[in-house]
């Protein structure tokens, strides 16, 4: 397994900010068994796994969102759900940024402004994930369209 990226102590102080603004995307690496059958039983059984489609057509596998604030349906007040090694690719991949300190000059007073979290990035960014998931693209098409037409 990659090396691990957590700091739980950054992530406290700003709440996950980044898990509220939207959900994370996994890798196909996050799944032993990549068949139709076997991604759908995985999907079925967690139940918090969404078969997303871009506008250009592409597929690819991330948690469910809430349709508002916060958005990524696995966040507590207590964090993420799930254990660190269960978390999807990117979740797992994403460096927290210590808040940044910056001064600003008002006449001869130095101000500090403090810019806080929110510009955490994961080493595992969506196109990467999108290229990932590229070659698995009919057996997602055909979840995709499973999903859907169930839930119509
Ligand atoms: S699955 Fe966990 S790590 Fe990923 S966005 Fe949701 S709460 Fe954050």
């Amino acid at each position: 397994m990659e090396k691990q990226c957590e700091n739980r102590s950054i992530c406290a102080k700003c709440k996950g900010l980044c898990c509220k603004s939207s959900s994370c995307t996994f890798s196909p690496l996050d799944f032993s068994d990549l068949t139709f059958e076997g991604l759908k039983a995985e999907i079925q059984q967690k139940g918090y796994i969404d078969v997303r489609k871009t506008k250009e057509g592409k597929f690819y596998l991330c948690v469910k969102e809430r349709k508002r604030w916060p958005y990524c349906s696995l966040i507590s007040k207590n964090g993420c759900m799930l254990k660190y090694e269960n978390r999807p690719r990117e979740g797992r991949m994403l460096i927290p940024v210590k808040d940044v300190i910056v001064f600003i000059q008002i006449w001869k007073v130095k101000i500090p402004i403090i810019i806080q979290n929110g510009k955490c990035i994961s080493k595992y960014p969506f196109e990467k994930a999108l290229q990932d998931w590229a070659e698995y693209s009919l057996t997602l098409e055909k979840l995709y369209n499973f999903f859907n037409e169930r839930s119509a």
